[in-house]
């Protein structure tokens, strides 16, 4: 009998574990079960008077060729769009002021973000030693390497940008696995960067097939979407939307000999499988495992998630009184403003605004700010106005309006993270057959999401087709 595996989860996570593991496992029976209607999880795009709208992510960082390889499996690298040279400046507030980040040790000198005494306080950097702590803050880390303005007005903007979240209370350790590695065998990241760029310029990888990217990249015409669009296409025969799985519970068969998964949906019915995948944030996988395993879904509820608001807007270019050459801003918690930062998304990718016109993504909530993620439509309109009457001198009326509104939306690898997660590695070697993957582990970007379910499918690939072996010549 042919082994069956679900993965419970509809999102970017779900359906890449799906199609690695029927590319990697083909005489395995997998089959996904989704929730809601519709798949692609935070992933969605709209059309609006000529203007597509994105409800959660709007790019992605290839840094490792992941997304792209997945993209030329499933033959959409055509419809790939990397952002635009225009792009390029990306600003964060000083003082009220958008002020362009320095990315090179020559625009660094002449940037007016950082005052001369943080810029002179950055040739300290190669002189710092390694952190003796298990894992520290992402604050307390940048102000060790960098001094408190950097890590104030660089370090910390970019921390909302990803993460919503606060830096004085993430895990480096967990966000940025890199930098942590390097302070570690270093203690400097100028001195740890340099060593490992020689190292490698003298053994290159293995896997030189891949072609990652430092830019970010989106599809088009529906941009992170099409990704979902065309994996819910190849494997449609296999994918069951509106079933939201409400229970788990391990059974034995009808013989009493093997042991199962029973899976109890919301509209009642039931279904088995040998092993179960759930590609869910972690609070949707601390219900859903109450009865089978307690202590596994405590833990998971000890993972907390910050809220964000994603409101989208449409102008005339007459409205905007500065040119929008560059990505955005992004906003310092010590500027005290109640928006987190815009994206101009017209000047990143093309096909967010008809001609003439532009398109503005506004961030508000987080972690740092929880309360405004909580303002009425009418109330989140009206401080988005004022902010950008502020900041970007913009006063006419948005002629296109699109809020999206998601309470839990990132994440938060809070410091201690990894213990936690060693506590779920422990609870989940006491339930055998059950696997956890998506965005509360090991990375909340769309591409760290496909690159760990392409892992955990490769290492159960690997288990079923040796299974398989076994038995044949048994
Ligand atoms: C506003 C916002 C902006 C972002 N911007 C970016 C960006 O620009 N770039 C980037 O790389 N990343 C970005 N991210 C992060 C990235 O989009 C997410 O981490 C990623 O898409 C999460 O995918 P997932 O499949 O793990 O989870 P989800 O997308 O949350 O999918 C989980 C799925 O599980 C389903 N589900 C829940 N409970 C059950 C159940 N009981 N039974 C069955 N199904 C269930 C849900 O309906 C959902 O479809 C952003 C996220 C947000 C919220």
């Amino acid at each position: 009998m042919k082994k069956r595996v679900i993965i419970v989860g509809g999102g970017i996570s779900g359906l890449s574990t799906l199609h690695y593991l029927k590319t990697l496992a083909p005489d395995v029976d997998v089959q996904l079960f989704e929730a809601t209607d519709r798949l692609g999880g935070v992933i969605g795009s709209d059309f609006v008077d000529g203007y597509m709208c994105e409800w959660g992510p709007n790019g992605i960082l290839d840094r490792s060729g992941a997304v792209r390889e997945l993209c030329e499996q499933l033959g959409i690298d055509n419809e790939i769009e990397f952002a635009n040279e225009n792009s390029k400046n990306r600003f964060i507030l000083r003082e009220g002021q958008l002020r362009v980040v320095p990315m090179s040790p020559g625009s660094l000198i002449t940037s007016r973000l950082l005052t001369t005494f943080a810029k002179l306080r950055l040739l300290r950097e190669p002189f710092t030693s390694s952190s003796k702590e298990e894992d520290e803050s992402i604050q307390r880390f940048a102000e060790r390497h960098f001094g408190k303005e950097v890590a104030d007005y660089l370090i910390q903007p970019m921390v909302t940008g990803i993460h919503a979240g606060q830096a004085e209370q993430l895990s480096v350790k967990s966000c940025f696995p890199l930098l942590h590695e390097l302070d570690g065998e270093f203690g400097s990241l100028i001195r740890g960067m340099i060593t490992r760029k020689r190292r490698a310029k003298k053994q290159p990888l293995k896997d030189s097939k891949r072609k990652g990217s430092m830019r970010l990249l989106s599809l088009k015409p529906t941009g992170v979407y099409v990704l979902i669009d065309a994996l819910a296409k190849r494997y449609a025969d296999s994918i069951h939307t509106g079933k939201q799985v409400e229970s788990l519970e391990k059974i034995a068969d009808v013989n009493g000999v093997r042991k199962l998964f029973g899976l109890r949906f919301k509209d009642q019915t039931t279904t088995q499988a040998d092993e179960v995948i759930l590609a869910l944030p972690a609070y949707c996988a601390a219900r859903i495992l109450r009865a089978l395993s307690a202590p596994l879904s405590t833990n998971l509820s000890r993972i907390p998630y910050a809220p964000i608001t994603v409101v989208c807007l449409g102008f005339p270019l007459t409205a905007s009184p500065r040119p929008l050459k560059g990505f955005g801003f992004l906003i310092p918690s010590k500027e005290n403003r109640a928006i987190l930062g815009a994206i101009w998304s017209s000047s990143i990718f093309s096909g967010r605004a008809p001609d003439g016109k532009f398109q503005l993504r506004i961030l508000l909530g987080g972690a740092g700010n929880p309360e405004v993620a909580q303002l009425t439509d009418a109330q989140t309109l009206e401080t988005v106005a004022d902010e950008l009457h502020d900041l970007m001198g913009i006063s006419e009326e948005p002629e296109m309006v699109r809020i999206y509104r998601w309470n839990k939306a990132i994440p938060q690898y809070m410091v201690g993270h990894s213990t936690i997660l060693r506590d779920l590695e422990n609870n989940l070697s006491e339930v055998q057959g059950l696997h956890l993957t998506g965005n509360a582990y090991h990375g909340v970007g769309v591409s760290e999401c496909i690159i760990n379910s392409e892992s955990l499918a490769q290492k159960l690939a690997k288990q079923y087709n040796k299974s398989f072996i076994v038995a044949g010549i048994a």
